[in-house]
């Protein structure tokens, strides 16, 4: 990222079908990025804990009923059901980050993603793809953290979701990790590399060393 970039956080909004690799792309980015200047929104889910999973680190995993009054105290950015779950994008640590000007991730699913759209126009759309549905097939199995059906299900949902792809700004095939990687992480520096972002600063200083 450059330097006119110091002072505006942008949202990043990442989905695709499950199994696509949102996750696994979004660590890589995170692991390989200063944390000073970007950070990944923790959802709230009412789903069970995968083996592994941490509470606070994955998500913070909440009842129905916890998730209810968030609702209703309008905690949320945005939220939604998602293959009979609930999730949520908690606000106040997003707007927070913003302002202080670290990118935020959000990895969320296409609906939660219209409706961060609607209220965010600014942000920035990514759509991660599978390279083919059998490779998304092997990847889900592999993952080894859902049984069939839930797979079977998921699957199911893939084609209907494809079709919201005109939705969004980017696209990026997660066939090669360290491609895919790197194509996510040019998407961030070219945002950050926008002729509207504070340039007007950096020509003043340009005028006051004249
Ligand atoms: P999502 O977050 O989109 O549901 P994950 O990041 O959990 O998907 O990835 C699904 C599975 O595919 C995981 O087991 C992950 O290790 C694997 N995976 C992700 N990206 C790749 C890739 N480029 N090549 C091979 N396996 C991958
Ligand atoms: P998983 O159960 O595999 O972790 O996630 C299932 C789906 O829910 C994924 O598509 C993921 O991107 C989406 N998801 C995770 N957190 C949120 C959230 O806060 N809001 C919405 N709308 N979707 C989410």
């Amino acid at each position: 990222m450059n330097d006119s970039s110091r002072h505006s956080g942008k949202l990043f909004i990442f989905s695709g079908p499950s199994g696509a690799g949102k996750g696994t792309i979004c660590s890589r980015l995170l692991a390989e990025s200063d944390p000073e200047r970007i950070a990944l929104s923790i959802s709230m889910t009412t789903r069970e804990p995968r083996t592994g999973e941490i509470d606070g680190k994955s998500y913070y995993f909440v009842t129905r009923e916890q998730f209810r009054q968030k609702v209703k105290e309008g905690g949320f950015l945005e939220h939604a059901e998602v293959y009979g779950n609930y999730y949520g994008t908690p606000k106040d640590r997003v707007l927070e980050q913003l302002e202080q000007g670290r990118d935020v991730i959000l990895e969320i699913d296409i609906q939660g993603a219209l409706k961060v759209k609607e209220a965010y126009p600014d942000g920035i759309f990514v759509f991660i793809l599978p390279p083919s549905m059998a490779v998304l097939r092997k990847r889900l199995t592999g993952r080894g953290t859902d049984s069939m059906e839930t797979i079977n299900m998921r699957l199911s949902k893939t084609l209907s979701e494809l079709s919201y792809i005109e939705e969004y700004d980017y696209c990026v095939v997660n066939g090669d990790l360290d491609e895919a990687v790197k194509r996510v992480k040019s998407i961030v520096i070219a945002e950050h590399s926008r002729v509207t972002e504070n340039i007007q600063e950096l020509l003043e200083q340009y005028k006051e060393e004249e």
